[in-house]
């Protein structure tokens, strides 16, 4: 574990990133970002998810709620595509 976010890695970033969306920081200024396309591209990602969540489920949830299960049905999502 360190605390210079230049060092982390994939995992510990992605960890953070429901977090850093959560309470409205904007994580496409992390510096982790910038080294890393594969962080990059599921940022993007989560993004366009984010927006189709929005237009399909207008219901209010808990903002911090609804991003742990976009990130954790896109980790699950990567989990099983690495053994198909
Ligand atoms: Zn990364």
């Amino acid at each position: 574990m360190t605390n210079d976010p230049q060092q982390m890695n994939c995992q510990e970033f992605q960890a953070q990133l429901a977090e850093l969306i959560g309470t409205g920081q904007n994580p496409g200024d992390h510096p982790h970002l910038k080294t890393c396309p594969l962080c990059r591209a599921l940022l993007a990602d989560l993004k366009t998810i984010a927006e189709a969540a929005r237009q399909m489920f207008p219901i209010q949830q808990p903002k911090e709620e609804l991003w742990e299960r976009i990130v954790s049905a896109i980790k699950n999502e990567e989990a099983s595509s690495k053994y198909n």
